[in-house]
């Protein structure tokens, strides 16, 4: 009689740690709450899905922050090109784009996704869909509220992968934190991570530049700096610039109450270059066509300092471009965990073994975004769902081969 695992979770985490258990002749059913599998993966895939990183592997894994050094041995054992492999192995031709991000030729996540779950239904895994996990009984069988009630399901081991806290639409909505919790796991709190700050913007930015791109720019918070883009919304700044600051600015927030982002409108030219520029008669221009000419400004790179001075710019020259190289603004929140891309915290590292088994639950095996690390986007959060995935799912076979 083969071993039987239970996978909750039918995200890429749990997918992938299902792949890799059939393969090993194990009787896996993957259970989720939702009515179809993989809902915020196929999210994911609706702006392109970016799966991995070309930078070099060193860079990639500085990305995790203080999870590198715990998640290094898994990156090692799925390392981005193992990634891209996988991916083409689908027969999903992929391709890096000039930044190194690494996409599938159609962009999306759907033709990937249906022919993972046509070559996962072949190996012999089950689906077991609209099944919400709700914790253990007694004996340590796994209880689930199903379209007919209560279900118990008993199996030689169990997977969760039941995601963060954000999107709770496309199914993980963090509500496992209370059941293992209650379980004696440690759990850190789950908190916004690649999400947009809030800005109190006045009426004409609101109005006139939600929507606009800041291209080409260099942000910084503290001694943190991103080069790179945001976007200018109703209620603050979004995009990737943005992303890659979110972790230190969200913990300036929450120890100071705000915090502030500088944006170097114009990287590439030093401030006594523009300086000079901007010492240039003006003639009849206006300010915004003088400005445009002589520094290269987009209307919402002034409409960004006319923010940060309250009206006025500087008339001085010298002071007008050290205002463009650092235009000063005030962050005064975070955009709620529901609108962000992915969670920060989770089931603490120190709470399972080096096959990611839980310590207080043997048997019980946890991996992708639940566990506590945060990574900004550029695929990382795949690479890291998989590569945890297959962690898991290693843990999983030598826990059974152990077991008498
Ligand atoms: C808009 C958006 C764009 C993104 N783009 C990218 C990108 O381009 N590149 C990238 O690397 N990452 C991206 N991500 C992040 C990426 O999608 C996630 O990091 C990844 O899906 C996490 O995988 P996971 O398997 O850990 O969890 P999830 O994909 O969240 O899957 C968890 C599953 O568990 C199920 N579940 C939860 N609770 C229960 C329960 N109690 N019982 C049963 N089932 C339950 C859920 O329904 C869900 O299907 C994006 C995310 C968003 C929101």
């Amino acid at each position: 009689m083969p071993n039987t695992v239970a996978i909750i979770g039918s995200g890429p985490a749990g997918l992938i740690a299902a792949e890799r258990l059939a393969a090993a002749g194990h009787a896996v059913t993957v259970f989720d709450r939702m009515p179809s599998p993989a809902r915020k993966f196929l999210l994911a895939g609706r702006g392109g899905l970016n799966l991995t990183h070309t930078e070099p592997y060193e860079d990639f894994v500085a990305r995790y922050a203080e999870a590198a050094p715990r998640l290094k041995p898994m990156l090692d054992a799925f390392r981005p090109e193992d990634m891209v492999d996988w991916v083409e192995g689908l027969d999903e031709p992929t391709f890096a784009g000039s930044s190194g991000r690494v996409f599938p030729e159609s962009f999306k996540a759907s033709p990937l996704l249906r022919k993972w779950l046509a070559r996962l239904d072949a190996s012999g895994v089950r689906l077991a869909l609209r099944r919400r996990w709700t914790g253990w009984t007694g004996d340590g069988a796994l209880r689930f509220d199903g379209p007919e009630g209560e279900d118990i399901i008993r199996a030689d081991a169990t997977v969760l992968a039941l995601g963060g806290a954000s999107w709770p639409r496309m199914g993980s909505d963090g509500a496992w934190t209370s059941i293992l919790v209650e379980a004696g796991v440690r759990v850190s709190p789950l908190r916004p991570s690649n999400v947009g700050f809030e800005v109190n913007w006045s009426p004409i930015m609101r109005e006139k530049f939600a929507g606009e791109p800041i291209k080409r720019a260099f942000f910084t918070h503290k001694h943190r700096s991103v080069r790179g883009e945001a976007v200018v919304t109703a209620d603050g700044l979004e995009g990737g610039a943005i992303y890659a600051l979110s972790a230190p600015l969200r913990e300036t927030l929450a120890a100071e109450g705000h915090a502030e982002l500088l944006i170097d409108l114009r990287p590439d030219m030093a401030l006594d270059r523009i300086a000079e520029r901007l010492a240039t008669p003006r003639g009849k221009s206006s300010q915004a066509t003088f400005l445009h000419r002589a520094a290269g400004l987009s209307p919402v790179g002034i409409a960004l300092m006319r923010e940060s001075t309250g009206g006025p710019l500087p008339a001085n020259p010298r002071a007008l471009a050290t205002l463009l190289k650092a235009v000063p603004l005030r962050l005064t929140g975070m955009r709620p965990i529901d609108r962000a891309i992915s969670t920060a915290g989770g089931v603490a590292l120190e709470e399972v073994d080096d096959g990611l088994m839980l310590k207080a639950k043997p048997g019980t095996f946890v991996a992708g975004e639940m566990l506590d690390w945060e990574a900004p986007t550029g695929g990382y959060l795949l690479q890291a769902s998989f590569a945890t995935g297959i962690r898991a799912a290693e843990g999983v076979m030598k826990h059974l081969a152990a077991v008498p």
